[in-house]
């Protein structure tokens, strides 16, 4: 998942305490500290949530031109992506990829159906959402105290205190929100994150009114021992109906994490297409785990999606073609698309 204020965040890279190492210790305690029943049937329909054109491209070095974002997201709901998070309305000064917002808005042909949310970290971004036609806004909040303050400068209280806000205007204003929490497997300042500090915001973004809630491994460190434990903690405050994860592929886990995930209830998944967006954490690594391998693991698993995989793999190749990057999803890669 994306930070607020990418910006302020590329300068930092992984530190040597960071490292594999130290989370194969700390994943392999979690993992035995939990027990939870397995052999749970898979669901036979999950919901993937597209945030490629929002998480993805604020990630991207490369400022995409507007029309080519419209483009994106006209071809991700045509291959019958249900959910598109299209943007982010927050300032363009700390976040300039994303300063098109209203363009953007304006110019997608919205298809029957499908829901284009966007992010609005406050009350004034709420209002501009609002403004331009959004009507389904996601808030952003954190697990890692020291997250919070680095990317949106408040302690996790006053952020949920701010989204207590928008939510209460977006309420009058009929107005869904989907609610984030990042770091939920590990935090790039503060290393483990507690499963039970997750398992509280969650509950808070849920009991404000938050119809769904994302949990986000932000810096792919997870695994699915982990996705377990934490999961474990958060389906015992908030319905596994009203759980989304939202997997980084940074240490190759993410279908793995997905996969723990489904298993244990949950079907909502995000992935962003060609996996765009990098870890702004670890230099050169994969971010958001691919839409086309998650589509590709889902429809083997038999479970139905109602998205069009050859054509996620277009929307991926003329995306990439544009930011003159390779794609990071390995079934296109392996289907010679790019
Ligand atoms: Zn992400």
């Amino acid at each position: 998942m994306a930070a607020l204020m990418m910006r302020g965040s590329l300068s930092v890279r992984c530190s040597p305490s960071f490292g594999a190492r130290s989370w194969a210790f700390a994943n392999s305690a979690s993992a035995q500290s939990v027990s939870v029943p397995t052999g749970k049937s898979l669901p036979e329909q999950v919901k993937i949530v597209e945030v490629g054109p929002r998480d993805g491209l604020q990630n991207e070095k490369t400022v995409v031109p507007t029309e080519v974002k419209i483009e994106l997201i006209n071809m991700l709901s045509e291959a019958g992506l249900p959910v598109i998070e299209a943007t982010s309305f927050v300032s363009p000064k700390w976040v300039p990829q994303m300063a098109d917002q209203e363009e953007v808005m304006r110019g997608i042909q919205r298809r029957l159906g499908v829901r284009y949310p966007v992010l609005t970290p406050n009350l004034k971004g709420f209002q501009a959402a609002l403004n331009a036609g959004a009507e389904e806004v996601a808030v952003f909040g954190a697990a890692s105290e020291l997250f919070s303050k680095k990317n949106i400068n408040c302690s996790v209280e006053e952020s949920l205190q701010r989204f207590e806000e928008v939510v209460r205007a977006a309420k009058a204003a009929n107005v869904t929100v989907r609610g984030y929490v990042s770091c939920v497997l590990g935090c790039p300042y503060e290393g483990q994150v507690s499963p039970d500090k997750v398992a509280q915001v969650a509950k808070r973004l849920y009991s404000m009114g938050c119809y769904e809630v994302s949990l986000g491994d932000t810096i792919g460190v997870g695994t699915p021992g982990s996705m377990r434990a934490m999961l474990s903690a958060v389906s015992s405050q908030v319905p596994l109906g009203a759980l989304a994860v939202h997997c980084h592929d940074t240490y190759g886990q993410a279908l793995a994490n997905i996969l723990t995930a489904l298993q244990m209830g949950v079907s909502v998944v995000d992935s962003s297409v060609a996996g765009l967006g990098g870890c702004p954490y670890a230099q050169g690594a994969s971010g958001n785990v691919a839409t086309e391998d998650v589509v590709y693991m889902l429809h083997g698993l038999g479970i139905h999606t109602g998205v069009d995989l050859t054509r996620v793999m277009d929307a991926g190749a003329f995306i990439c073609r544009s930011l003159n990057r390779r794609t990071n999803s390995k079934v296109a890669q392996a289907s010679c698309k790019l």
